[in-house]
């Protein structure tokens, strides 16, 4: 689902954000990123959800090639494959939910009723059926992260990436919207999840450990735990 081989990220002043990083994930899998703060998390995230391009190395997705892909071919493949979940929710303020979630089928050429009929659908797996008139000011914090999971999903990606999806959440609110990822993951959408948490980590089937722009641990190649 996906590989990244040999990818390397620079930013502007010398800073090696991601250094020959390579990682495989398979279809279905439900993946923790862990690591300390500056480690290259996020950046490895952009690069494998197409947000950005590898200085070097490769990035496929889906059997995709990123960089065969131009930018509008990488939007097209976005928003029929991917889907984002951020820790900052990053909802449409003063937007009925319904529309927030509907909204996320804007470049899927769906129809506008049937955008809607979707988001309903959507909201209703993530436990919100009954909130679909509500704005996200009028919502707990661990019911618009839900919301924003809904709207990751309404498109049916085949992969979804979310950054630290839980904190900004209280420990009961976090443990619900992980509970939405192993639902997500046990219907068969791959997973893949930033978290700064050690006990969310430890909780998920697979752990890839980061520091300094490298991946220094990988659970899936040695059994036994976060190293
Ligand atoms: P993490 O998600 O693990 O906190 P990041 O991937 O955000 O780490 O950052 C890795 C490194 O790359 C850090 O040193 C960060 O300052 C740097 N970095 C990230 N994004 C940029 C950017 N757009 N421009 C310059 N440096 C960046």
């Amino acid at each position: 689902m996906i590989v990244l081989d040999r990818v390397s990220k620079r930013y502007a002043g010398d800073v090696v954000a991601l250094d020959d990083v390579s990682l495989r994930v398979g279809y279905g899998e439900l993946v923790a990123i862990v690591g300390p703060s500056g480690s290259g998390k996020s950046t490895m995230l952009h690069l494998i959800g197409t947000l950005d391009r590898p200085s070097s190395g490769s990035v496929h997705l889906d059997g995709y090639d990123a960089a065969n892909l131009s930018d509008r071919e990488l939007s097209a493949l976005r928003a029929t494959r991917i889907g984002f979940v951020f820790q900052q929710f990053h909802l449409a303020p003063g937007v009925p939910v319904l529309d927030n979630v509907a909204d996320g089928l804007l470049y899927s050429g769906v129809p506008r009723r049937r955008r809607r009929e979707r988001a309903e659908a959507a909201l209703a797996r993530v436990g919100l059926g009954h909130r679909l008139g509500h704005r996200p000011h009028e919502l707990s914090g661990g019911e618009r992260q839900r919301v924003a999971v809904a709207r990751a999903v309404v498109g049916e990606p085949a992969v979804l990436l979310a950054d630290e999806p839980t904190g900004n959440l209280d420990s009961s609110s976090g443990a619900g919207v992980l509970e939405l990822l192993h639902d997500l993951h046990r219907a068969g959408t791959t997973v893949v999840v930033i978290t700064h948490d050690r006990e969310i980590a430890e909780s998920l089937p697979r752990q890839v450990r980061m520091r300094d722009g490298a991946v220094r641990h990988d659970s899936a190649f040695a059994p036994g735990g976060v190293g």
